[in-house]
């Protein structure tokens, strides 16, 4: 990206209200105008253009987080953080995977906690001791 192309032109700003008066998504249109995403959504925000749904969000519906939610530190290492997120897991469940991620039975464990840690009792042990079966 260079410079010139974050610069608002007339034009740009023309071109940007045309495009998302065609229904274009907020990525399609930082293609178009070879700019961020971010750019594009912070600026239809300050021309006061009327929001769209973002696309990427779609496959999330019925996620509905108000507003931040207090970040416990995370396991960097938990494979499904983003499944978790995506599910609202409660943090005092066990999360520990049971089934394929991308299949409909897919569910967690659920059981209670250990304090401290991402899994239950049972599922502790398993994470923290079967190292061979690295999942
Ligand atoms: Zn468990």
């Amino acid at each position: 990206m260079t410079d010139t192309a974050n610069a608002w032109t007339e034009e740009r700003l023309a071109e940007l209200r045309k495009l998302w008066d065609q229904g274009l998504s907020i990525s399609q249109i930082g293609d178009a105008l070879g700019v961020s995403r971010n750019a594009i959504a912070g600026k239809a925000h300050r021309m006061g253009l009327p929001k769209r749904p973002s696309p990427i969000s779609k496959s999330t519906s019925e996620t509905k987080k108000p507003a931040k939610p207090k970040a416990p530190v995370e396991p960097v290492n938990l494979p499904l953080r983003l499944e978790l997120r995506k599910l609202q897991w409660s943090r005092s469940k066990c999360c520990w995977p049971s089934g394929d991620p991308k299949l409909n039975g897919f569910s967690f464990c659920g059981d209670t906690i250990v304090p401290g840690k991402p899994y239950c009792l049972k599922h502790c042990e398993e994470a923290y001791t079967t190292s061979r079966d690295n999942r």
